[in-house]
């Protein structure tokens, strides 16, 4: 279908979107009586309206039973994270034994690498490699695990970056430094969807690269969790580990992900244990002797967080009912047409130029568009924001943007795009 920017053209596209509907499922933050034009579900996804449902459920048994919720409750708490086996793996294209739900995002990527990362300085396996300017949390995760182990970052990161002028990361240049310096390899680690640029990395072909010379690979899911599809079962990929708050709606701070792969489930690797990992028919002996149930949920340490888990579990369902496949079809379209909107925009005026850094081949991203605004500054996203268009600014000139399809609308977009018109300076 050819596009029109126009209001006209965009309730059509509304009107013929099969998920419109799930948008009455949220709260939309509404400012100055309006509602706003939300565009940082990758960074906080909104409310789901059975949240509170979910947790006036738990808050109700936690009252009526105390204690004894665990086993009494609706929902018992003692096995609750159990409840996700199977949703969540479906997610991420897992088998529901190879992922569990447990902490916070930084704390997995931590644990996940006490057994994942174990370099030997004897042989001159010792590096890590990862993207340049990863997430800042991804950073200093990965540089203090290096200093655990007695290790110089200087010499033992290997950081890959896009080239000289350029704002994306060549694939060749992943595969051809694993290649290089293969041997020397311990741990690929790498986001699946690059914060900043909104690139989608290639996960299975690294993965079978970074085997091949001998490492363990494994991905930072925060923006590819809910946003674009993951195999990671099939792709091979060692473990993986997502925030449940960007676009999975789970609430500020909830609950995060981490996949094993099942060839890890009864591995006698090397992991910071807890009781919650310990073989359930004989936890409560309270005997010492640590003994891992199989699987992904042998690497929890703490009971789970039932509060944060119950509102995942109510965002979930709307996934499943949505189902992933129709919202990566909306996700693709709603996308196409912000690429649009901005493209017209930006060649249609003399004062700005709109350079979309994101991939502009659909495969290469998920929602996510990411623009360097040539010739505006921060006035511009002042503007925005005033006018109820809520969008991610970083300095000097980027604006980072995620329509999404569980709540975001082509009507959405239409009104970006003329807010966008009117503040161009
Ligand atoms: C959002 C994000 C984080 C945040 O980490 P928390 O531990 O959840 O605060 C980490 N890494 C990446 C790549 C992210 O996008």
């Amino acid at each position: 279908m050819t596009h029109k920017n126009t209001l006209e053209h965009a309730r059509l596209l509304d009107s013929q979107d099969k998920l419109h509907q799930f948008r009455s499922e949220f709260h939309l933050p509404v400012i100055d009586g309006k509602e706003v034009v939300y565009f940082t579900g990758n960074s906080l996804g909104l409310q789901p309206k059975k949240a509170k449902e979910a947790l006036d459920t738990e808050l109700e048994d936690w009252a009526k039973w105390g204690v004894e919720g665990h086993f009494h409750a609706r929902n018992p708490w003692y096995s609750y994270h159990e409840l996700f086996a199977e949703d969540a793996a479906s997610l991420v294209g897992a088998n529901p034994n190879e992922v569990v739900l447990m902490n916070g995002l930084t704390v997995n990527l931590h644990l996940m690498m006490v057994s994942f990362f174990q370099p030997n300085k004897a042989s001159g396996r010792t590096k890590i490699l990862c993207e340049a300017k990863a997430f800042p949390s991804d950073q200093y995760a990965i540089e203090s695990q290096l200093r655990l182990h007695g290790l110089d970052p200087k010499e033992n990161l290997i950081e890959i970056a896009p080239r000289e002028g350029e704002h994306l990361i060549h694939h060749d240049d992943i595969l051809s430094a694993i290649a290089t310096h293969g041997e020397h390899i311990a741990l690929i680690m790498i986001g699946g969807v690059n914060y900043y640029s909104g690139q989608v990395f290639d996960m299975k072909t690294i993965t079978e690269a970074g085997h091949k010379a001998g490492a363990m690979v494994g991905f930072d899911l925060a923006h590819a969790a809910g946003n674009i599809e993951l195999n990671l079962h099939d792709w091979g990929v060692d473990f993986a580990c997502w925030c449940t708050y960007k676009y999975l709606n789970s609430g500020p701070g909830s609950v995060s992900g981490v996949f094993v792969h099942d060839r890890h489930a009864n591995s006698d690797m090397l992991r910071l244990a807890g009781w919650w990992g310990h073989d359930k028919s004989t936890r409560f002996q309270m005997e010492p002797g640590f003994n891992p149930i199989s699987g992904a949920e042998g690497w929890q340490l703490s009971n789970a967080p039932v509060f944060n888990m119950a509102i995942h579990r109510a965002s979930l369902d709307l996934f499943k009912a949505a189902g992933f496949e129709n919202l990566r079809h909306k996700s693709r379209d709603l996308t196409n047409y912000l690429e649009f909107i901005i493209d017209g925009i930006s060649s249609q005026s003399d004062k700005v130029n709109f350079e979309i850094i994101t991939p502009r081949d659909e495969k290469d991203r998920g929602c996510q568009l990411s623009i360097l605004a040539h010739g505006q500054g921060k006035s511009l996203f002042d503007h925005l924001m005033k006018e109820g268009v809520i969008v991610d600014w970083r300095e000097p000139n980027v604006i980072r943007m995620a329509p999404v399809p569980l709540y975001n609308s082509f009507e959405d977009i239409y009104r970006f795009g003329e807010v966008l018109k009117a503040g161009i300076e």
